[in-house]
């Protein structure tokens, strides 16, 4: 039986030399590997209180969806600055060139909502960091990370932790 892992493919050299670039459309094509996929980042948080998904900008949304609509609890998108139409709040990383902004709407969690966050991959931690940053300056509680893949000799599971966050992946 396929697992997780076996519905993804590695593509070098994307989109610059050296990266190994995880690419998850595969696992989302399969109807068997994105339901397993659902299942498998929801099971630590069965019974637990969660009041709302953020899911990060772009595999985020289509994971968060899906297990928003499984919990059948509302959405929230971060997105990557000048895209959401709204007012929002934004918050800075550093990427390994540079730098990045994210954004929320400053009415999509309400102070004390209980949230849980999803990204495909989890690298150096900076985009789900900022993410993090960005659900607790609206006042909400991050009750956990959930990932489909984690490279943690980038250090994002370290960066994480160390913020004191659950981390779930279901895949290195
Ligand atoms: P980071 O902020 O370094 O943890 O990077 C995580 C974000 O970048 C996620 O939204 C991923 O989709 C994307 N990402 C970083 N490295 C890879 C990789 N090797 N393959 C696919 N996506 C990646």
């Amino acid at each position: 039986m396929k697992t997780v892992e076996d519905y993804i493919r590695t593509i070098p050299d994307f989109p610059h030399e050296g990266i190994m670039f995880r690419d998850v459309t595969t696992l989302f094509a399969d109807p068997r590997g994105f339901r397993i996929a659902i299942d498998q980042l929801l099971h630590p948080y069965a019974g637990m209180q969660i009041d709302k998904v953020v899911g990060l900008e772009a595999r985020g949304f289509i994971l968060g969806g899906a297990i928003a609509h499984q919990l059948s609890k509302g959405f929230v998108p971060i997105r990557k600055k000048g895209k959401l139409p709204a007012r929002t709040i934004e918050q800075a990383y550093t990427l390994e060139y540079g730098e990045a902004v994210v954004e929320i709407h400053d009415d999509a969690l309400q102070p004390g909502e209980r949230v849980l966050i999803v990204d495909d991959l989890l690298a150096t931690g900076g985009t789900a960091e900022a993410g993090i940053k960005l659900c607790e300056k609206l006042g909400a509680e991050v009750v956990g990370c959930a990932f489909i893949i984690d490279l943690p000799d980038l250090g994002g599971r370290a960066k994480l932790e160390g913020m004191n966050m659950d981390v779930h992946a279901l895949c290195a």
